[in-house]
């Protein structure tokens, strides 16, 4: 059962997005408010609330989220200075979009997470 989240309408094409990549299986897009000079959102299309709600059945949509994460790194010129991937998963981590998504963020100095 999918959640209508603002994550669902970029999806079904409802709301807009700046889209980096796309296929049949993820959407990645910039962050409408970025922490550092690259913030991209990789999403997938099937709806998991969080990564602890993925299961066997979801590894290689993960692994593809991975894979497209680091191809985004690259076309951006990260590789050589570095990035951050990150999952926010509930309350204390600042989940704020219950629709699985990876963060990657890059572009400058990071501070190191809490
Ligand atoms: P999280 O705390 O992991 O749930 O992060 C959700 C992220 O989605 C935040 O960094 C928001 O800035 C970002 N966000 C929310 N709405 C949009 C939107 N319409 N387009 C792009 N990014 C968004």
């Amino acid at each position: 059962m999918s959640e209508e989240t603002i994550f669902a309408k970029i999806i079904r094409g409802e709301a807009r997005a700046d889209k980096v990549y796309e296929d049949e299986k993820l959407l990645a897009i910039k962050d409408i408010q970025p922490l550092a000079p690259v913030h991209i959102l990789i999403i997938p299309k099937k709806f998991i609330r969080d990564i602890s709600q993925a299961t066997d059945e979801d590894q290689d949509l993960l692994g593809a989220m991975l894979l497209v994460a680091t191809d985004i790194a690259r076309q951006q010129g990260l590789e050589e200075g570095g990035y951050r991937l990150a999952f926010n998963c509930g309350e204390d981590a600042g989940l704020m979009v219950p629709h699985l998504h990876l963060h990657l963020i890059g572009g400058s100095k990071l501070g190191t997470p809490a």
